[in-house]
Formats: structure tokens, C-alpha cells, sequence
């Protein structure tokens, strides 16, 4: 498990085992696409949106970690 964590006063926050979770979101209007479990997965969503926004050129794809509080 990676060294990841957070300390606070009374706990740290600890990375855990869960997978990574993946969006896309669109930077000109903030609209976000679904969860996925890739990148690349994600990242299909900003096709639809620019079907209906042709002018929206600017995109982020997001992972987010998961992690468990617990004591320090
Ligand atoms: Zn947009």
C-alpha cells in the first residue's frame, strides 16, 4: 500500500486498497461526466458532450483516490 495519508490533529486519513475512480469534466461549463474505471473510459463522455456543446474545447479528466479514516 502506498505511504499516502493525511495527518490531522485527532486522526489521518490513509490511502486504501479501493480502485481509483475516473471522470471527465468539461472546463467551460463545469458539467462532469459519469464515474468510470479508466481514463479512457471516462474520457468517451466528452464525445456526447460536444455533440451538444461543439464550442466547449477545454476538458480535465479526474481521479479521485479513496481513502479510510483512522487513528493517529
Ligand atoms: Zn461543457
Amino acid at each position: 500500500m502506498p505511504d499516502n495519508a493525511y495527518r490531522f490533529a485527532r486522526f489521518q486519513l490513509r490511502r486504501t486498497r479501493g480502485p481509483l475512480i475516473f471522470r471527465a469534466q468539461c472546463e467551460v461549463c463545469e458539467e462532469l461526466g459519469p464515474q468510470a474505471a479508466t481514463g479512457d473510459a471516462a474520457m468517451m463522455w466528452v464525445v456526447l458532450h460536444r455533440w451538444d456543446h461543439p464550442d466547449h474545447e477545454l476538458f480535465r479528466e479526474l481521479s479521485s483516490t479513496p481513502y479510510r479514516v483512522a487513528p493517529r
